[in-house]
């Protein structure tokens, strides 16, 4: 049963669609197909986000290579399942299945080598994954790893009818499965039904953006259509987000809207990325590089 709570989040005034943003196809781990939303030119905008990808096919050839085995370091990876199961190792000794609905958090720190392989040879594969920039002081900590199944991540249903799974943050009073002291990242994902409203108190310095992944919204009366990523504004007047479902409730477009909503505190640090390494300086990165061949990492 779903916990129906209050709107407490009330926002006076939204903060607009600064821009809109079309992901771009790309070809990442053994040959997996997948838009990038988040890229490299963004990571400063949306400090502390450095990246998001969608994935979602029906078709086992856009999937069913999988990530083999590849290494990260200085930053969490999200990944958050819509449909499928995904088998993660690494070599921290973690290990998880992670199926619709259920959520990876990883830090990498210091540094780990890990693979994430589709379980199933047919079927949807649909889901998203989220890179969150660890501050300099902590991108060397030990490596770190839950796995939510769907039962175990806080979920609940305004007056509205808008279900909201809070995978981290604060919303509503509602406190998400994983929260971060520095970044204090807000990730919601939102199912709205046609024509409900939410409102989401937002701080003044956070970078937020949404992505629409179902249906289509409105924000401060700009439409974002489906597949779409609209950066919002940072504007001094502005308190938080207001976020619309197209369509009527019984009309032609009926239906309701999806929308994941992410929200963090920028860390204002340099960033250096060289692939699958995300540090301050380009010589960390070489030490990160010699690390990793040295087989220091596995
Ligand atoms: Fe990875």
């Amino acid at each position: 049963m779903t916990e129906t709570i209050f709107q407490t989040d009330s926002v006076r005034q939204s903060r607009n669609v600064e821009r809109l943003v079309v992901g771009q196809a790309t070809t990442d781990g053994a040959g997996v197909n997948l838009i990038r939303v988040l890229a490299q030119p963004l990571q400063q905008r949306l400090d502390p986000f450095l990246m998001l990808d969608a994935f979602g096919s029906d078709d086992p050839d856009d999937y069913i290579a999988g990530f083999p085995d590849h290494p990260h370091r200085g930053f969490e990876t999200l990944t958050y399942m819509i449909a499928g199961r995904m088998l993660h190792r690494d070599s921290a000794g973690h290990e998880g299945l992670i199926e619709t609905g259920g959520v990876q958090w990883m830090t990498a720190g210091s540094g780990l080598v890990h693979s994430e392989i589709p379980q199933q040879a047919e079927g949807r594969m649909e889901g998203f994954q989220l890179w969150l920039n660890l501050p300099a002081r902590d991108k060397m900590i030990r490596p770190w790893y839950r796995n939510f199944t769907a039962s175990e991540l806080p979920r609940f249903e305004t007056e509205a009818g808008v279900a909201v799974t809070v995978i981290a943050g604060l919303t509503h009073g509602v406190t998400g499965a994983v929260t971060r002291e520095t970044t204090a990242p807000l990730f919601l994902d939102l199912h709205l039904p046609a024509g409900a409203r939410f409102e989401q108190a937002l701080p003044i310095e956070q970078n937020a953006f949404i992505y629409v992944y179902r249906g289509e919204v409105a924000v401060a009366g700009q439409s974002v259509p489906s597949q779409r990523m609209a950066i919002l504004a940072d504007a001094a007047n502005a308190d938080g987000v207001v976020i619309e479902a197209r369509g009527e409730p019984a009309g032609e477009q009926a239906g309701e809207a999806r929308v994941l909503l992410i929200a963090g505190h920028p860390l204002r640090e340099p960033i250096a990325q060289h692939g699958p390494f995300v540090m301050n300086t380009m010589q960390e990165i070489q030490q990160a590089v010699r690390d990793y061949s040295a087989g220091r990492l596995a």
